[in-house]
């Protein structure tokens, strides 16, 4: 299943999956809002939550955070591939990089490994355990440990506005518009 924590909705990724869903593929659509935790813990608790129903279930979990835009080709390669723990980098605002913006878990990971409860006291820095800030880096650390590293599929489009913007939205900007009959991006 794929796993969409949001507190805000982008509307491309919501097209996106939507799209997926008629295509028959489950989503999970998670308003972080409602989850009775602090804000700062609510997606810790809902990932944690799912992990361990993933595990239970045998059912492999595909994280895709809000603002990040996979194709569909991009989830397939999630299907196919038969690593046990896959996912793109994205743009973090100054390179691209490793979080949990569009990553996919094996089942065998979610059971073999409870690292929601591995990480649950984890602190480094001024972040809190359970914090979103460290969610990412502390869940794959706790893999890498572990001898699970991330297989990189490539990069996948990230929405979000940092200053200096993702250049390939721009290259699929450019690229769908030279391929209309509207005029190209300045
Ligand atoms: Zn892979």
């Amino acid at each position: 299943m794929i796993f969409y924590p949001y507190v805000t909705i982008y509307p491309a990724v919501q097209r996106r999956l939507r799209s997926f869903e008629h295509r028959g593929v489950y989503v999970d659509w998670c308003d972080l809002s409602t989850v009775e935790a602090p804000s700062e813990e609510a997606y810790y608790w809902a990932l944690a939550e799912r992990w361990r129903r993933c595990a239970q279930a045998q059912e492999d979990l595909v994280i895709i955070e809000q603002d990040v835009l996979p194709s569909w080709k991009q989830y397939q390669s999630f299907l196919t591939c038969p690593l046990r723990y896959c996912g793109y980098h994205t743009w973090l605002g100054a390179s691209y990089g490793a979080g949990l913006g569009a990553n996919r878990f094996r089942w065998e990971v979610l059971d073999a490994y409870d690292i929601p409860t591995v990480i649950h006291d984890y602190a480094d820095g001024s972040i809190p355990p359970r914090a979103w800030q460290r969610l990412d880096t502390r869940i794959n650390d706790a893999l890498a440990t572990r001898g699970v590293a991330l297989d990189c599929h490539g990069v996948m489009a990230h929405l979000h506005p940092y200053p200096i913007p993702d250049p390939l939205i721009r290259h699929i900007y450019v690229a769908r518009y030279s391929s209309s009959r509207r005029s190209p991006l300045p």
